[in-house]
């Protein structure tokens, strides 16, 4: 067992020193400075010697206090070495991947990954940085293992998948990887490091939205990425603060900082809600489907069971019916916010076909299961009795009955 303290711990704490100003601020302050006056003019000074770690910076693009406090909390939390605050997920992802190919190599990904990054990894890394990359079901480590080549550099997946919530097997794609010499980067945007921590299961990277979970209150949009290798590390640095000048904003990087310290309450609070939706949408009439890996109805419970520490706050449903019974379902929500995005207090629904997925061509779309009436949820923190009232609401708007309060 390590000996680090519990994550509740290390949500609240890590990452703030109240040693480190003057007035012994507990919790950080925000740092709008764009620059830092030297105190002497030191001919020898190299940017590599600029140690925010000993309180010392220089311009806020290479690095900031409130940004490093929040990047050591992220770090502590993931239980890497290395964090990276980014101005959003994407940019995160984005980095992480140019820091992994150069033309020529090769990309095995998860064919259920974030549209969004899917279609970065298609129209920039593929058509422009001839980058080739192969979209694999990675629900069955065989068929990842059969796709990489010898020139494949870089595994990514996101476990569970949205919106449909496939699991892959983490320690077997990372020794799929290890073994061709390959790096292993996981989105974990959707359970958080609360009950997934992909390092510990031999990841090399971690990328988080932290417009969701970590941030958690749908007000700051930002990316992370976590790692623990450190030549990785260097040429993410070099990316983040020279070659992009991609970073999270000082008061981004305290509304995440703030947001993380409520981390595990909130995911328990999601967990146990959306263990209660899944279960009442299971038994009812009105739905095909529920995608939730926390039911034992999930072809992939067992591997949930091992690989996790909780199942997490989303989940998708198949209605019995098309795009009309779903738009009227969906519109009759009060409590549910008709939304994209996951990982807020508050609950959202959406219909990944004409929302999230939208960009994915229909053929394709359904032949991955994302059909007209998949309706996919994230469930907030409300009383769950409300929230299933409000599904109760939808299921009667959608057959056309009179909506009783
Ligand atoms: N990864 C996942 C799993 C997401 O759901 C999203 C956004 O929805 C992203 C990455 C992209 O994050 P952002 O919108 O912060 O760029």
């Amino acid at each position: 067992m390590d000996d680090r303290p519990r994550i509740e711990t290390r949500a609240v704490g890590h990452g703030e020193d109240p040693g480190a100003t003057l007035r012994g601020d507990v919790v950080s302050p925000i740092h709008l400075a764009s620059t830092f006056a030297l105190p002497e003019l030191d001919t020898d000074l190299s940017l590599e010697e600029v140690d925010p770690a000993e309180g010392q910076f220089l311009y806020s693009r290479l690095n900031n206090p409130t940004r490093h406090a929040l990047e050591q909390r992220l770090a502590s939390l993931e239980g890497g070495d290395h964090g990276f605050a980014f101005a959003s997920g994407t940019s995160a992802i984005a980095t992480a991947v140019l820091a992994s190919v150069e033309p020529g190599d090769h990309v095995v990904a998860f064919d259920d990954l974030y549209a969004g990054t899917r279609r970065l990894l298609e129209t920039m890394v593929r058509d422009r940085l001839g980058v080739d990359v192969s979209f694999v079901d990675a629900t069955d480590p065989d068929n990842v293992a059969d796709a990489v080549r010898p020139e494949t550099t870089l595994l990514w997946v996101e476990t569970p998948t949205n919106p449909l919530l496939r699991l892959c097997d983490i320690e077997a794609v990372a020794d799929i990887a290890h073994d061709a010499g390959a790096r292993l980067g996981v989105d974990n945007t959707f359970l958080s490091p609360y009950f997934q921590t992909p390092l510990d299961l031999g990841a090399d990277v971690v990328a988080h939205s932290t417009t969701k979970y970590l941030n958690g209150h749908s007000d700051s949009v930002g990316g992370a990425l976590v790692t623990d290798d450190e030549s990785f590390a260097d040429d993410v640095a070099f990316l983040q603060q020279v070659g992009l000048g991609n970073v999270l904003s000082p008061f981004d990087s305290y509304l995440v900082l703030r947001g993380t310290k409520t981390l595990a309450p909130r995911m328990r609070d999601h967990e146990a809600n959306a263990l209660a939706i899944a279960e009442y949408l299971e038994s009812h009439d009105a739905v095909d489907a529920v995608h939730y890996p926390g039911l034992e109805s999930h072809p992939q419970h067992d591997l949930a069971r091992e690989q996790t520490a909780g199942y997490g706050g989303i989940l998708s449903f198949e209605l019995d019916g098309g795009l009309a019974d779903a738009k009227r379902f969906l519109e009759a929500l009060e409590e549910f916010a008709l939304a994209v995005s996951v990982g807020g207090v508050e609950s959202l629904a959406e219909l990944p076909a004409a929302m999230t997925h939208e960009p994915i061509p229909k053929a394709e779309r359904e032949a991955q299961g994302i059909t007209d009436s998949l309706v996919r949820v994230s469930v907030g923190i409300e009383h769950v009795d409300d929230l299933v009232a409000d599904l109760d609401r939808g299921f009667a708007a959608m057959r056309g009955q009179s909506v009783s309060q």
